[in-house]
């Protein structure tokens, strides 16, 4: 019904107060405050690359991420490198 869309249109645009929540980006995996991760696409991920390659492949992805890692601030970096460490426990 439309009324049900309308209802969670509003929520999510009151955004509540779930500042914090770190989400995955499907792109290149890094990852990012909720509400940080629409403008992390947009700049990270643009189509295309200048000379028109698909920005895919790790090399690449890993540069990206450092990039951001660096602009994290201390806390943030080492809440990532929490992250990171956990997932690699839980992935063996
Ligand atoms: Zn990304």
């Amino acid at each position: 019904m439309s009324t049900a869309v309308l209802e969670f249109g509003n929520e999510t645009t009151k955004g509540k107060s779930k500042m914090s929540e770190i989400v995955k980006c499907e792109v290149c995996g890094g990852l990012f405050n909720q509400s940080y991760l629409v403008s992390h696409k947009r700049l990270a991920h643009r189509e295309k690359t200048a000379n028109g390659a698909p920005v895919t492949g790790e090399p690449g992805a890993i540069d990206k991420i450092l990039s951001l890692y660096e602009q994290l601030s201390n806390q943030g970096q080492k809440d990532l490198l929490d992250r990171l460490i956990t997932m690699r426990e839980k992935g063996r």
